[in-house]
């Protein structure tokens, strides 16, 4: 595997530094995320240097960008913050949902639009009783004519209030089909009447907001259903591996400014008149550390290797995810044990590092249900 940037990624990652150092500095950051707002001018700055429209095709404004160049990005917004990488991947797996699923009239109205910034988008899949078992959501969307009519709540939607934002839902169409197969996807704006949206108050992910969703009688239009009445489950696979590439990188992003922020302290601070680094014990901390962020980025850069060869990656995507996600929970909570009671501060970021990790292992796949589908590969049956 070749791991080389060509000399077109080489610009991208530099232009997109130069951007996010400007943009997202540690106090917007900081501000963003202990008054819960969404970063709108770092989403405009990407807006405006075209990376909403970098995997898509030409054809609807896009670059036609490949997985490999999806990956350094994801990695380098999830330097600066887990949560910038999925403000720009809840917008950017959307619409490759929609460009997978979608009719033409569908894509040339809504690719457009997400590309110039018009809207944002984001996805309504968990619901209180069905987390990982998605299979069991309940909330129902009945035919009417030829409109659509949508009742029930969804939960835990991440930035599902933002400004322009249009909800990918996933719904019941046949509450009697087995399980996945009476599912249906459909492109829900957040203004629509009969639509309420509620914060929750979190741990972490404070920039983007945890959002309970209710749907009262709300009334769309079939030409807001993406792919067939009840292919909803096979629409939200088209992309699964791809996505959970892309957030892979993020964890390694924001798992390598761990090491980075630790290693940083450890050679300042001083202890017993030396660097608290020349104690083995913090030393060998941070080796093991870079250790583990090295090794995510390569399982993610393997499992990219091959999706972007077009190959079978499913092992390799879900072992990417579920290691990387795992050492940014690790290093994090090793990060605030070298920062000591600084670490608790918070005008320390460790403490905001930590809370955005914590969720890694449980959002997207949980380790758990990532562990079945690993042992599932291996031809175990688990369930
Ligand atoms: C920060 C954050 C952001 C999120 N964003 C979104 C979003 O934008 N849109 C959206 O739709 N959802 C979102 N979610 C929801 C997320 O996808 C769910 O939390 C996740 O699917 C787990 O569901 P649950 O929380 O109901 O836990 P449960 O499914 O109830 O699981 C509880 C525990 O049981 C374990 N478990 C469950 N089933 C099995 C099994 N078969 N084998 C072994 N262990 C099992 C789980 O691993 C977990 O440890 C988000 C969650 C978080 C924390």
């Amino acid at each position: 595997m070749n791991f080389d940037y060509t000399e077109e990624q080489s610009i991208l990652l530099d232009n997109l530094r130069r951007m996010m150092d400007t943009a997202a500095t540690p106090e917007y950051i900081r501000e963003h995320d202990e008054n819960g707002l969404y970063p709108y001018e770092v989403y405009e700055a990407w807006v405006a240097m075209g990376l909403i429209g970098l995997p898509f095709p030409e054809s609807y404004g896009g670059f036609g960008g490949n997985v490999i160049d999806m990956a350094l990005v994801g990695e380098e917004l999830g330097r600066k913050a887990y949560s910038f990488l999925e403000a720009y991947g809840l917008s950017v797996f959307s619409g490759l949902s929609l460009l997978n699923n979608g009719n033409e009239e569908q894509k040339r109205i809504w690719l457009p639009r997400l590309i110039k910034g018009e809207i944002r988008m984001s996805i309504s899949m968990t619901e209180p009783d069905a987390g990982s078992d998605a299979g069991n959501m309940r909330t129902l969307a009945t035919r009417d004519g030829n409109d659509w009519v949508i009742n029930g709540q969804k939960v835990f939607s991440t930035a599902a209030d933002a400004r322009n934002n249009v909800i990918t839902l996933y719904c019941k169409t046949d509450l009697e089909a087995p399980y996945q197969k009476g599912i249906t996807a459909f492109l829900v704006p957040n203004d629509t009447p009969g639509v309420e949206t509620r914060r929750l108050r979190t741990f972490g992910a404070n920039m983007l907001g945890l959002n309970e969703v209710f749907f009262d009688n709300v009334r769309i239009s079939d030409a807001q259903r993406i792919g067939a009445v009840n292919g909803g489950w096979n629409c939200m696979l088209s992309g699964l591996l791809f996505e959970r590439i892309v957030t892979s990188a993020g964890y390694v992003g924001n798992a390598q400014t761990v090491v980075d922020q630790a290693l940083a302290y450890a050679k300042e601070r001083k202890q017993f008149g030396r660097p608290i680094g020349e104690f083995q014990a913090i030393a060998h901390m941070l080796a093991d550390m870079q250790t583990r962020v090295d090794a995510s980025r390569m399982l993610m850069l393997r499992a990219a290797a091959k999706v972007a060869k077009g190959e079978p990656a499913l092992r390799e995507v879900t072992e990417a995810k579920l290691f990387g996600s795992e050492t940014f929970v690790e290093v994090a909570n090793q990060g605030m044990q070298i920062l000591g009671g600084y670490s608790y501060m918070m005008e320390y970021d460790m403490q905001r590092h930590y809370r955005d990790a914590r969720s890694t292992t449980i959002a997207a796949g949980s380790s758990q249900m990532l562990r079945n589908l690993i042992a599932n590969t291996m031809g175990l049956k688990v369930r």
